[in-house]
């Protein structure tokens, strides 16, 4: 047997799972949209480090792309995916076509309220249910003891927390830390759209998210004031946008005006054609 198997269906899906897990061996469920790089793969190394099989599923959800988003741009490079996951310990990788995921009117969607209010909810309506839907039909569909997610998408991360645990999911979610590059960029698919110029302006995202978080760490400070100014430096620094830069609950993803508990300081800008997001704890 090949050490990655590669599977294309909803059966064949199930068929590998079910020959790989025994009473020893758990299942961990690695959900991405490709274009992998190492922050994926820390995913599927926190499986290996858990006991878990790995399976990762390689599927760009349209469903979770607005109508001006990037979802035609998205990078794909299912060839150089296989070969990472392969060489990473992952054992099984599904590839699913979208009419595999969506066959025909799909009349049922998973919302999860409150934590989708803020931070990136009010700027990619309907993103969320996207995401919380088609990683609830992953996780049906591979039936995993656990799923991986990485804190760099942390308000997704808090979502599918709570959509495993408010619909009493056999599943346990866990979050992995952010990996970001040597200079402090966080790690993603869409740094590719980046020039280099926009690269090095990018490191200011990072740089001013490490400033807030020292700022209202002792609960002095006034974070919305705090984060105006950050906000300002981004601007001068040469992004096109801030749509939002907030200290908020770890927890609810309420902005919070004083720190006295665990928080998280979330950021989304725009670069040119590039959206990014980047979150650190306080
Ligand atoms: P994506 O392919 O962007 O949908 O991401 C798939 C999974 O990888 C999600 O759980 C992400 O949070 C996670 N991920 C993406 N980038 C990173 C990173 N730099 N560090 C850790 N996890 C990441």
């Amino acid at each position: 047997m090949k050490a990655l198997s590669v599977v294309r269906s909803v059966a064949d899906l199930r068929r590998a799972v079910a020959e790989r897990r025994t009473a020893a061996r758990t299942i961990g469920l690695v959900p991405t949209m490709g274009a992998l790089h190492d922050g994926h793969l820390s995913l599927v190394r926190g499986a290996l480090d858990r006991g878990d099989v790995p399976v990762a599923s390689i599927f760009v959800n349209p469903t979770q792309f607005g109508p001006n988003e990037d979802l035609g741009a998205y990078p794909r490079d299912e060839a150089g995916d296989f070969a990472k996951l392969e060489a990473a310990g992952c054992r099984v990788a599904y590839a699913p076509t979208v009419e595999e995921m969506y066959p025909g009117p799909q009349l049922t969607t998973v919302t999860v309220t409150g934590v989708t209010d803020h931070l990136c909810g009010p700027f990619r309506p309907g993103h969320f249910q996207g995401v919380a839907t088609v990683v609830c039909k992953l996780l049906m569909m591979a039936m995993p003891d656990r799923g991986y997610f990485g804190e760099k998408d942390y308000q997704q991360l808090q979502v599918l927390r709570r959509m495993a645990r408010d619909l009493n999911m056999p599943v346990e979610i866990v979050g992995m830390p952010t990996i970001r590059e040597p200079d402090g960029l966080a790690m993603s698919s869409r740094n590719r759209y980046l020039s280099p110029a926009e690269r090095q302006t990018a490191l200011a995202v990072y740089r001013q998210l490490i400033a807030v978080a020292d700022a209202v760490r002792d609960g002095k400070a006034s974070c919305a004031q705090v984060a105006e100014k950050a906000a300002k430096a981004l601007l001068e620094a040469g992004f096109d946008k801030v749509e939002y830069l907030t200290v908020v609950d770890a927890e609810s993803l309420a902005p919070l005006e004083h720190v006295h508990g665990p928080a998280r300081v979330a950021v989304a800008v725009r670069l040119g054609r590039t959206r990014l997001i980047d979150n650190i704890a306080v």
